[in-house]
């Protein structure tokens, strides 16, 4: 069922008053592939009154406020990529095109959305609910970091909002706790996988290089970001602090990766796999066109390649679901209206990652001095592609299913490692 985007939806619903209320950049698909719908569907399993409000209009109160004040908390996201990756090419041409817009036309969705719709927020209703930043957009400019749009160096997204909390990082139990604690007026502060400001450091936290020695000085940049990518993992990381102008920026630890039982929970929620039908009159999404058919297996890597931002968003633990889970999605996707056969893409961040993970990783957590699969594959992997074979094989027998492909990237040295199932 998809979360209520007008009070006509709210109140057909029984509802008053939405606890939460989602904004988003993209139009709003209801897919298992988009964070806010996977945030928004985990938070009303679980009992919370939810509603989002897809792209609002900056220029005016209309669109923010026609859902009313939430309850306990306003979740703010650009969507499912970062606003100005979005809006604009890699040389700073505007992009005319927009995959998560319906109609296609990038009109939509401001630069550095996040900030925008956090103004937005509070130009209409002061000393509102706390603003909680989440989201890729959030998630990867928590800390000080280099903006390549502007050419230096930026203090964390949360004061350049002056939003009360981000939650990075694949959110579900971080939002859910946050969730639980507002609702029973707890305090929230020690919750895993949160960043807020705060007028003094934090004790035991460990300090980063401040916002201005890492903008003066690539050196201390890059001592911030190494203690801060070093602190990552949810085994092992310690709390982190950073003085960003008179304040500080609070990072607690991550969230844990979710066990396999969570994982089909959260995946086996009744997504729409849909367009909202109030984004019918502007046209398709084009977006829905390759999730559509699609099975998310596994979230998380450990290939740590040099471009990707994904481990420190998704973690270096792979967190992979059930094949009984995964088989159950294939059966829902064969009955929707214009499947033709195609499973499109059976992966995640790096596909052949699926159903296997290093033992001391999962004990101890990932080393902090060695890589999982650079200058060679580790030892202690031990990569076994069987369970991705048997789930392929397995996917063909759904009815309905002709065939499953493989479109995520794979990694050749995975296969090359696995005597058994993989290049012998
Ligand atoms: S033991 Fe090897 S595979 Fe396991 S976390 Fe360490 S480097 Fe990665």
């Amino acid at each position: 069922m998809f979360l209520p985007v007008t009070p006509e939806e709210v109140r057909a619903r029984g509802w008053k008053q939405l606890e939460v209320i989602l904004i988003t950049g993209d139009s709003y698909i209801d897919s298992p592939y988009v964070g806010v719908s996977v945030i928004g569907q985990h938070l009303l399993a679980a009992g919370y009154r939810v509603g989002i409000i897809p792209q609002p209009d900056i220029a005016s109160g209309a669109d923010i406020t026609r859902l009313g004040e939430p309850e306990l908390f306003w979740g703010v996201t650009g969507g499912c990529i970062d606003s100005l990756i979005a809006n604009h090419t890699a040389s700073g041409k505007k992009r005319q095109g927009d995959d998560f817009t319906a109609g296609g036309i990038n009109n939509r969705r401001p630069d550095r959305a996040v900030i925008a719709y956090a103004n937005l927020i509070r130009r209409h209703f002061r000393n509102t609910k706390p603003i909680v930043l989440g989201g890729i957009e959030a998630s990867l400019r928590r800390i000080a970091h280099y903006d390549f749009w502007s050419n230096r160096v930026r203090r964390s997204i949360l004061m350049d909002a002056k939003a009360d909390l981000i939650v990075y990082g694949m959110g579900e139990t971080t939002v859910l706790e946050l969730a639980h604690r507002l609702r029973e007026g707890r305090k929230f502060w020690d919750v895993r996988g949160i960043c807020y400001a705060s007028a003094e450091m934090k004790p035991g936290f460990l300090e980063l290089p401040s916002w201005e020695e890492a903008a003066a000085d690539p050196a201390a940049l890059e001592k911030m970001f190494l203690l801060f990518y070093g602190n990552q993992d949810s085994r092992t990381a310690s709390g982190l602090c950073q003085k960003q102008d008179t304040r500080w920026l609070i990072h607690n630890p991550p969230a844990l990766p979710l066990t396999e039982a969570e994982m089909d929970d959260v995946y086996d929620m009744d997504f729409e796999r849909a367009v909202h039908p109030r984004h019918h009159r502007e046209g398709e999404v084009r977006a829905l066109e390759t999730i559509r058919f699609s099975i998310p297996t596994h979230r998380g890597c450990y290939g740590e390649c040099h471009f990707c931002a994904i481990a420190v968003h998704e973690g270096r633990t792979v967190s992979s679901r059930s094949e009984a889970s995964i088989l159950r999605e294939a059966a829902v996707i064969a009955s929707l209206p214009g499947f033709k056969g195609y499973i499109l893409d059976v992966g995640g961040p790096t596909a052949n990652m699926y159903g296997f993970e290093c033992k001391k990783k999962l004990a101890h957590g990932a080393c902090p001095n060695r890589r999982c699969l650079y200058p060679a594959v580790c030892e202690h992997l031990h990569p076994d592609h069987g369970p991705q074979i048997s789930l392929l094989g397995k996917l063909r027998e759904v009815p309905g299913v002709k065939q499953a492909f493989v479109a995520s990237g794979i990694r050749y040295d995975l296969l090359l490692a696995d005597r058994k199932h993989g290049i012998p």
